[in-house]
């Protein structure tokens, strides 16, 4: 089964292809200054595309016993829109039983109202993009508080500066990415290069 997940190159092909991936000169909202961007809803809005970045993510989460022994009583759990398609993709592929994601309201992330205590299956938190793992982090306590237990985590994409680990439980990816990211204009190669920005929202 391990060898029907792509390789990281063909991926990658994937994600430039699609335009999710982009390299150039790019500001970030924060300041700090890339050669790299991901747009990762660019490759999810081909179906075909979707279809296979979320089945070789899920064919990850099969291997592992704790989540293939609880199937289907699993749920699926987006921490934000961006892993909403991610969600549904490795949810189909598992045949996992329910479906959440969460949202920003009111300054906090949570959930639909009515979502209640001891509902939530154990679960997967899946995303488009771990950059931080902030999302990730906030995405746990919620889930927690809820008294779901967490199985499996993972992205496409991870970054090589994020947490690999939550709760005891190892982050997969599709991706590792070792992002170059400059904290001022006075450390980018590409600002030094003269080479025009672009800035770009998360
Ligand atoms: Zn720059």
């Amino acid at each position: 089964m391990v060898e029907l997940i792509p390789s990281q190159e063909n991926l990658m092909q994937i994600l430039q292809r699609t335009g999710a991936f982009r390299e150039g000169h790019f500001i970030y909202p924060n300041g700090k200054h890339s050669p790299h961007y991901f747009q990762m809803p660019l490759a999810f809005r081909y179906y075909d595309t979707a279809r296979v970045l979320a089945v070789a993510l899920s064919r990850k989460f099969r291997l592992e016993k704790d989540i293939s022994s609880q199937l289907p009583k699993v749920s699926v759990i987006s921490p934000s829109s961006g892993g909403i398609p991610v969600a549904f993709g490795v949810r189909d592929a598992l045949n996992a039983e329910q479906i959440y994601w969460a949202e920003q309201e009111l300054g906090e992330r949570q959930f639909r109202q009515y979502v209640n205590q001891g509902e939530v299956n154990p679960c997967i938190i899946v995303d488009d993009i771990i950059r931080s793992g902030h999302a990730i982090n906030e995405t746990v306590k919620l889930v927690k508080s809820l008294g779901a237990r967490i199985i499996g985590c993972g992205a496409i994409v991870r970054f090589e500066s994020a947490p690999d680990e939550i709760e005891g439980v190892l982050i997969k990816s599709l991706i590792e990415f070792d992002v170059r990211m400059y904290e001022s204009d006075q450390e980018c190669t590409e600002c030094k290069d003269g080479i025009q920005p672009e800035h770009v929202r998360f």
